[in-house]
């Protein structure tokens, strides 16, 4: 079972994740356990503060190291794995899938929620193994970040998925984005799902979905292609 921490100044915020659908099942079935921590518990000052003013001046708070230290070492006592610590930052790495899935092969995953400016360096010097960030802009706290990565972790867990195949043909899994997909019926006011697909002829299906993949990367995202050695089948169909 993969186990998940999250340190947070808003514990609540978590539960619209991992108190439904998909992420609750994968928890009730056993695959994961979630744990929302709120590090201001761990807060060594009279009035619990877990934020100061920024040496050398400027706007904002930023996050004291201590709080943050002590409810990290409090939680790898309680496991026998050696956890990844994932600071959630906008100056990390930007989030890709390859990244879920190789988090997704871990035992223990301790993510860091920032608010107010971030955190005090130390943190990140001394604590955290990972850096990541969901994309190029900012968010007010770390908390949806960090449900992002989470998220698409979780899917990836043995048995999460109902259909074991899925998360294998979904974009990016193999280089690619997904080629379109239809379900019944054939024909919807007139408009037809391709004959390849209910051909009933399954190197064909293969075959169309491939080309198609191929050709939805390309238009939309040449950039995944940029690395990969593309077949001599391939460049034909992207030349049709
Ligand atoms: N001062 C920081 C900077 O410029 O790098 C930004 C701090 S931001 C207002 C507060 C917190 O939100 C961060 O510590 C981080 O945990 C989270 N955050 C904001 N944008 C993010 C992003 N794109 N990816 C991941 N986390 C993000």
């Amino acid at each position: 079972m993969m186990r998940i921490d999250v340190l947070s100044l808003f514990p609540e915020m978590f539960k619209a994740v991992f108190e439904q659908s998909i992420l609750k099942k994968a928890a009730d079935s056993g695959s994961v356990s979630y744990d929302v921590t709120n590090f201001r518990d761990y807060a060594e000052n009279k009035h619990q503060r877990v934020d100061d003013y920024l040496y050398g001046g400027g706007a904002g708070m930023l996050l004291m190291a201590q709080p943050i230290f002590d409810a990290v070492a409090a939680l790898r006592k309680r496991s026998d794995s050696k956890p990844r610590i994932v600071m959630m930052t906008p100056q990390g790495e930007r989030y890709q899938q390859r990244h879920a899935e190789n988090l997704a092969k871990e035992d223990h995953l301790i993510f860091l929620c920032g608010h107010y400016e971030g955190f005090d360096e130390r943190i990140r010097e001394q604590l955290v193994t990972d850096e990541i960030s969901i994309g190029d802009y900012v968010l007010t706290g770390g908390e949806l970040a960090s449900m992002v990565v989470i998220d698409s972790v979780v899917r990836l867990l043995p048995g999460v998925l109902g259909n074991e195949t899925s998360a294998h043909t979904d974009s990016f899994s193999n280089g690619l984005l997904e080629h379109p997909q239809y379900t019944r019926p054939a024909d919807f006011r007139g408009l037809k799902v391709p004959d390849a697909l209910i051909s009933g002829n399954h190197a064909l299906v293969d075959e169309w979905r491939h080309k198609e993949s191929l050709r939805r990367t390309y238009l939309r995202r040449p950039d995944l292609l940029s690395d990969r050695d593309i077949t001599e089948q391939e460049a034909k169909w992207l030349e049709e």
